[in-house]
Order: C-alpha cells, then structure tokens, then sequence
C-alpha cells in the first residue's frame, strides 16, 4: 500500500488514483494524516481487505509530507561505509544518533529558504514507526515499521562544526530541512526492503547514488539499538543515514545554491524535488 497527504487529507494512492481514506471508510479512519499511526494497524487490515470506491486523478503538487508532525524524528549519522571514508571518520560501532526537530519537516514539493551558502544535501531511507517499540529484539524490528519514505536530511554544515562541539541537531532543523515523501510506501510492496537504490541530482548533475544494502545499521537493527534507549512512538520517523558524495567533503565543496532544485529518489517510492531559495 501507498499513502499520502493530499492537501492535508490521508489518502491511499492506487495506479488509478487516490481515495480519500475517511470518506472511503465512512469514517471509520479521520482524515489526518498523522492520526493514523495510532491506529496503524487497524487500519492496514482494513486496507488489505481492498474497499472499493471511485479514486480521483492524483495531482502530485498537492501531496504534502505524508508524516506532518512526528511525535520524534531521528537521524543517523556515518551509517554508510563510504560516507564515513569521505568524511575521514571511523566506522561508528554503534548508531550515531542526533534528532532533527519536528518542526523541521516539510513536504515533496516544498520550496526550502537556505540560511547560508554552506548548506548540505544527504539523500536518505526513512523509516515510518508504526507501533510504540520499546526494547524490540532485532528480529522483530521490521514489524514497527509502518512505511518507509524518501528524505532530505538537510544541513548547514559551518553550524554543525563551528563550536567546540559539534550542533548536528540544530543544524539540521533549520525550517524545510526535512522534506519527506511523496508517499508513505508499506514494506511488502518491496521485492527486498533491505536493498533499495537511492539518490539525488540538481538537473543533469549527479550528486548521490546508493544502495541501503550498504547500510552499518539496517532498519531492524535500528529500531532494536534506539529502543533500548527511547521508546519509539507511532509516527516517528528514523532518517537512516546518507552514502558518499554529499558537498562539504568534495574539493572544491558542492553546496546548494538559491535557485536550484534538488531531486532525490529510492526505487519504489518515488522522488521529492526540493526548490532552493
Ligand atoms: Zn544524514
């Protein structure tokens, strides 16, 4: 199954077209899109018995972020070999963990003000709880996911390094620097979850391309390593880390500029294009 965020409704989005949830439902599910992580699933049974009813054209500017407001939003850092060479810093041994303020998150088609000229791209999988996880065994975790998303963990990179210790949080949560979507995406719509290609590219220019097969940590382990810690509520999202080539580590740097529009993709969702201004 896929979902969105049609203009602030949750729908269900079919080759078709979209069908708006609460009305297809006779509102039996509310049409927040958020909501439905509590009730997540109630409402995938629901799905997988197929309700019929009249979709509509899917306008794809009109979808929003299809997790409007994450209860928790975690990021995670040097999670892919490459980056982690690029960035000159050892193979984390556990998961680097930073957040990425809620308020921070906006939609596929969103236009981002850039604060600076030192502004970062890291194309990422991102993860969809589904169930309040607290200490979930590693072979349970992929069971807490509700959908997996594409994400932009965008990043002021002379915030983040400037002072005596490093400010990942505050430097990745300037407004718009999470973009998520087009649509939430279930794992068993997926040929394999665990290795899925990933990327990002301003017109022609080629700036990420990856695979989540190379993941340090992988989903499961993830939610098994975070919830040892924090309890993960539904609707939470989990940024899983970012593959070589992002633009402070390049000689000369690469940074976003005003005026460019940053596309970024994983196989089998779909892709966000980001309008820099
Ligand atoms: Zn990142």
């Amino acid at each position: 199954m896929r979902i969105g965020n049609l203009d602030g409704r949750l729908v269900i989005v079919r080759d078709e077209g979209v069908l708006d949830v609460e009305e297809l439902s006779d509102g039996l599910f509310p049409a927040d899109p958020q909501a439905i992580y509590q009730r997540w699933d109630e409402f995938r049974d629901w799905a997988a018995s197929h309700p019929q009813g009249r979709p509509s054209p899917l306008d794809p500017e009109r979808l929003r972020a299809p997790v409007p407001r994450p209860p928790q939003v975690f990021g995670i850092g040097l999670n892919y070999r490459d980056h982690a060479a690029e960035a000159g810093l050892a193979i984390p041994e556990e998961p680097v963990v930073f957040t990425k303020f809620p308020s921070s998150v906006t939609g596929p088609s969103a236009e981002v003000t850039l604060p600076s000229d030192k502004v970062d791209y890291e194309i990422e999988l991102v993860a969809v709880i589904g169930r309040r996880a607290h200490r979930v065994p590693v072979e349970d975790g992929w069971s807490f996911i509700a959908g997996l998303t594409v994400g932009q963990d965008l990043s002021e990179r002379e915030m983040q390094w400037r002072g005596t210790a490093p400010q990942f949080s505050l430097a990745k949560s300037f407004d718009g620097f999470a973009p998520i979507g087009p649509v939430v995406v279930t794992p068993d719509e997926f040929d394999n979850p665990d290795r899925l290609d990933l990327g990002c590219r301003i017109g022609g220019e080629k700036l990420q391309q990856g695979n989540t097969g190379d993941l340090i940590f992988g989903i499961p382990e993830l939610v098994a390593r975070l919830s040892q810690v924090v309890t993960l509520l539904p609707g939470d999202l989990v940024f899983t880390g970012t593959p070589a080539g992002v633009g402070a580590t390049r000689t000369p740097p690469r940074f976003l500029r005003r005026g460019e529009v940053l596309t970024s993709y994983v196989t089998g969702i779909g892709e966000i294009r980001t309008s820099l201004v």
